[in-house]
């Protein structure tokens, strides 16, 4: 691994209301970086967090100059923090992993390995899901499917983002500019070659998730609306095929009270008026629904905010000030 050492490693982690985990990954991550590749910066992206995580990476920051703090003005969610670390981080090779210990910090040497064997993007993969219900397992599943099929863009479903990066795979993330973020499929969408890695999901060393069910159905809406308008594509075409339906019903309808003198035969009354009523309903509120998914998202994104406030940028090393000096 000696092609490491004398290049700069930038390690990102997002951190939200991690105090209780945040010194142990710092512990790890460092002994690890200081082992198998000494010349890094360890970039910490405190989404707003409400409790101690600013407090406790001053500490180890004291004692570590290889440390930079970007401290939002609030939480932004993980995607923001982890396009802030990404447009600060100044290595030729980045990595980025969750600061709660579910990725291992002692899986960045393969990553690295792997990199370097002739890779941009090396994305780490988890063989088993221990402790998911299964409702969790199959619904995710289900989202990776429909997400491929709609997006054409593929990713496993037990990717997470735990990567090892060129700065070209950096540089084009950076560069996509989407303000509905969903980063894995950004990854998928900018391409370079790729590879992964196995390894084993630990278990949060500590503190509780942040993804409950509204967040992950939002963040599943936003990967599959920024990436493709078939939705879309599928409504258009079914609202054709039910307008020539109904355009033939009417047809048929005023034909046989002309001809068979009553309706009475395909319109048996009240049932089938409440059957033809509310699937057409039904649908409509359907389409209503997708429609308005993605109008939300363009009123987002027409609007061009930045997708984070960083309130302070403090410590970290100083002998790599630009972030394009290595280039
Ligand atoms: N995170 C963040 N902002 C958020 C939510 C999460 O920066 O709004 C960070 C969090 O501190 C952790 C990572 O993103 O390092 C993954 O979050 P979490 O562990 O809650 O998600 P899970 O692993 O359960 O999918
Ligand atoms: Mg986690």
């Amino acid at each position: 691994m000696s092609f490491h050492k004398d290049i700069l490693l930038s390690v990102i982690a997002p951190c939200y209301n991690e105090e209780e985990a945040i010194g142990e990954f710092i512990n790890r991550t460092v002994s690890v970086l200081d082992e198998h590749c000494p010349n890094y910066e360890l970039l910490l992206v405190d989404d707003g967090s409400k409790d101690k995580t600013v407090e406790k990476i001053a500490e180890y920051q004291r004692k570590n100059p290889n440390i930079r703090l970007i401290r939002f003005s609030r939480n932004f969610g993980k995607e923001a923090a982890v396009t802030a670390g990404l447009e600060h981080s100044a290595g030729e090779i980045v990595v980025m992993l969750d600061s709660d210990l579910q990725d291992p910090p002692s899986l960045i040497p393969l990553l690295l390995e792997k990199l370097d064997s002739g890779y941009d993007i090396v994305s780490a993969q988890h063989t088993i899901r221990k402790k998911e219900t299964f409702l969790k397992k199959i619904t995710s599943k289900l989202f990776y499917r429909l997400a491929a099929h709609m997006t054409g863009l593929t990713i496993p479903d037990t990717v997470g983002d735990y990567r090892a990066m060129r700065r070209k795979v950096v540089d084009a993330v950076v560069s996509v500019k989407d303000n509905v973020r969903y980063m894995k499929m950004i990854y998928a969408y900018v391409g370079f070659r790729n590879a992964t890695v196995l390894y084993e999901r630990e278990p949060r060393f500590a503190g509780v998730t942040k993804y409950n069910y509204p967040r992950l159905i939002t963040a599943a809406l936003d990967a599959i609306i920024s990436f493709s308008d078939k939705p879309l594509r599928y409504i258009s075409l079914m609202c054709i095929g039910i307008s020539i339906s109904a355009f033939l019903l009417i047809i048929y309808v005023i034909l046989q009270k002309i001809f068979a003198g009553d309706t009475a035969s395909i319109a048996n009354g009240w049932t089938s008026l409440v059957v033809l009523i509310n699937t057409l309903f039904c649908l409509l509120f359907a389409f209503l629904a997708i429609i308005s998914e993605y109008i939300s998202r363009i009123l987002r994104e027409s609007k061009h905010r930045p997708l984070y406030f960083a309130e302070e940028i403090r410590g970290g090393r100083t002998d790599y000030p630009s972030i394009l000096k290595h280039k």
